[in-house]
């Protein structure tokens, strides 16, 4: 059986590389390597654990990362018409320890190489080709590339947010199933800490990611929210000018989608028909609070593979994909609408800055060690959380999480 993987980003060298190991015949279609893709590059402490049979992650240019700073700028009377000079900027802020291998940033070049490498090396072919079209019938797939036409038996579709392989094996993502992360590389600067910084509108944060070399700061917003990419950019350049984060740095503006699926979407994944499968963000695999996709990534390449040696994968591989990621993803969007409400930021604030227990939730949140079925009552078991929600959802505000 030949398989062709379109994209080797990390589910396609994760697919690859399970699936040569068992001696498969593969072939990886992918022209843009070496390459930075535009990303936080934040990699979990459950994601370096998935890879490291195949790749020793240490040898990546890579940050560890000590601690993470939550924060929160407001800026009271700033109303139309009146001057800057009476604009005052007050600013929040909690810092959380992350144990060692909870998170690092990494350089997606080397990161991604260093997986596609390790497939290579484990017997996966790469054609350094762009797949322009492709066709499944009932004989197998033909692949239109850069580099000529090409035939498998079956394909595999880990191509990221824009996925070909997707639109002509299934739907499209609409456009509210797609966010657009927006911001700036800011070279010359990097550090051991993560920086979130909440903010109102639109709902969500602000970060900044300390990779090897440079920060990568940037801002989030449903594609369908009416936010102009620009005017987000600019948002974060404000930020960036209002914190002082990188000063002296060159700042090189970047934009691109991510797939954040509301609960219903993520209920019901389309991710394999009778001779294709999706994986990573081509299946819409993205937490839509953290953005942590790599993890998603590996992890449905892995399952995409293990599926297609088993025999029978595309029940299968749409069984396993709903239990371990669909369920969790359609929980974190639910959760999402109540979790940035600028009332249960200011609860989660306080709570950052008093209690230890919320410090160490958090921390297992960015870590990817927490899941979101117990979060809401893990966050409600500790006594700042507990109580100031006991206060705020005795009055009419009612907010929901
Ligand atoms: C700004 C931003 C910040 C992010 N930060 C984080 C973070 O800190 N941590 C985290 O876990 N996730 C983060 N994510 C999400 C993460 O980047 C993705 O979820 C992850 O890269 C998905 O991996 P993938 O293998 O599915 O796709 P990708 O990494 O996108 O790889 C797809 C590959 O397919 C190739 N390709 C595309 N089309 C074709 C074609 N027609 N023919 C051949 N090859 C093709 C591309 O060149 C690419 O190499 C972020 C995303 C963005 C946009």
């Amino acid at each position: 059986m030949d398989i062709a993987i379109v994209g080797a980003g990390p589910a396609g060298a994760r697919a690859a590389w399970v699936l040569a190991r068992q001696g498969a015949r593969v072939t990886i279609f992918d022209g843009s390597h070496p390459r930075e893709k535009p990303c936080g590059g934040g990699v979990t402490g459950r994601a370096l654990a998935l890879v490291a049979d195949a790749i020793d992650a240490t040898s990546c240019a890579r940050t560890p990362i000590h601690t993470a700073r939550f924060l929160r700028l407001r800026t009271s009377g700033a109303s139309a018409g009146q001057s800057p000079d009476r604009t005052s900027l007050t600013r929040e802020s909690a810092t959380v320890d992350l144990d060692r291998g909870a998170l690092v940033v990494t350089s997606r070049a080397e990161f991604d190489a260093a997986l596609l490498h390790a497939a290579q090396q484990a017997g996966a072919a790469l054609e350094p080709a762009r797949v322009t079209d492709l066709r499944v019938d009932a004989a197998g797939v033909t692949l239109e590339t850069t580099r000529g036409r090409r035939r498998a038996d079956i394909v595999i579709g880990a191509d990221g947010a824009n996925s070909l392989v997707r639109r002509r094996v299934a739907r499209p993502f609409r456009r509210d199933q797609l966010s657009i992360a927006t911001g700036f590389f800011a070279h010359g600067v990097t550090s051991t800490e993560i920086v979130i910084a909440f903010v109102a509108d639109p709902p969500g944060y602000i970060w900044s990611f300390p990779r090897p070399g440079h920060l990568a700061i940037g801002i989030c917003a449903e594609a369908t929210a009416g936010h102009a990419s620009e005017a987000l950019r600019a948002r974060t350049a404000e930020w960036i000018r209002a914190t002082g984060i990188a000063r002296g740095a060159r700042l090189e503006p970047y934009a691109w989608p991510i797939p954040s699926l509301a609960a219903r979407d993520a209920s019901e994944l389309t991710v394999s028909g009778t001779r294709w499968l999706l994986t990573g963000d081509a299946a819409g695999l993205v937490d839509p609070i953290t953005r942590e996709g790599i993890y998603f990534a590996l992890a449905s390449g892995q399952w995409a593979a293990e599926s297609l040696l088993r025999g029978g994968f595309a029940s299968a591989y749409a069984s396993r994909v709903a239990e371990e990621a669909g369920h969790e993803l359609g929980r974190a969007a639910r959760f999402k609408a109540g979790f940035f409400r600028p009332a249960f930021i200011n609860v989660l604030m306080r709570a950052l800055q008093q209690s230890a227990g919320v410090r160490v939730v958090m921390a297992d949140l960015i870590a990817g060690r927490q899941g979101y079925a117990d979060l809401k009552w893990r966050l409600l078991k500790t006594f700042e959380i507990g109580l100031a929600w006991r206060a705020l959802t005795s009055s009419s505000s009612r907010p929901a999480l």
